[in-house]
């Protein structure tokens, strides 16, 4: 009677564990965000487990029957299209409900977006903070970088590339010359770090068209002149 939340790779198949790979195999339900994204991993590992989706739009309907299967024995892993599962996903609600149960909850670890960002952008890694998507919504943005004006810690964020342009002139609006890093498409073949002032990273998209998937990061602290 385990739950076992797995993380899977963000791009490059090859970062899957031996233990992930190995927990996948061993278990009779694979619970995925998206069960066609993740077939393509499970084929690559030759696994052929029953798969179930598990998502946002299905978690509360879903739920019951699974704490229920798990009580009765049963051995399911949950996996996300991408990256550790519960990390800005519906990961958590399971966990929660399971912990709830009794039911024991196995962690096996590996790829997510937020670490493999921050090792390699050159901004503090002592302390940070995660804070999701950022909102929609400019307003709001600004908001956000003004209550950040007087916060020590590396701050990250997941953003996507129809709004970074928007992002990054709120950025440069409130918050001036800090110092912005863009961890793009991680792991993948056009992965990519690009770190300058918002008013710099403006410039190149104005000749590259954001695409892909990123991570914005930045330390206040970290203004463009310390730190190259
Ligand atoms: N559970 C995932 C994790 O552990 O990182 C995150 C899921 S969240 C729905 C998806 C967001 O994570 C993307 O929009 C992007 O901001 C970030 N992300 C995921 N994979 C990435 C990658 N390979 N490169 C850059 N950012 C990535």
């Amino acid at each position: 009677m385990s739950l076992y939340i797995v993380s899977t790779p963000i791009g490059n198949l090859g970062d899957i564990t031996v233990r992930a790979a190995k927990i996948l195999a061993e278990c009779e339900l694979i619970l995925a965000e998206d069960t066609r994204t993740s077939k393509k991993l499970l084929n690559h590992l030759g696994i052929t487990a029953q798969t179930s989706a598990y998502h946002d739009f299905n978690k509360e309907k879903v739920t019951p029957g699974l704490i229920a299967l798990l009580k009765d024995k049963k051995k399911i892993a949950l996996i996300t299209d991408a990256g550790t599962p519960g990390i800005a996903d519906p990961g958590f609600y399971l966990t929660r409900a399971a912990i709830a149960e009794g039911i024991n909850v196995v962690p096996i670890p590996g790829a997510s977006a937020i670490l493999t960002a921050l090792v390699a952008s050159g901004l503090p890694t002592d302390r940070f903070i995660f804070e999701n998507f950022l909102p929609h919504k400019s307003t709001q943005r600004q908001k956000l970088f003004e209550s950040l004006k007087n916060e020590p810690r590396t701050m990250i964020f997941y953003e996507t590339p129809h709004r970074i342009i928007k992002t990054l002139e709120d950025i440069k609006t409130v918050l001036g010359g800090v110092r912005v890093v863009i961890a793009r498409e991680l792991t993948k073949i056009h992965e990519e770090f690009l770190r300058g002032t918002a008013e710099e990273l403006l410039v190149h998209f104005a000749e590259h068209q954001p695409r892909g998937e990123m991570v914005v990061m930045f330390n206040v602290r970290v203004r463009q002149n310390i730190l190259k």
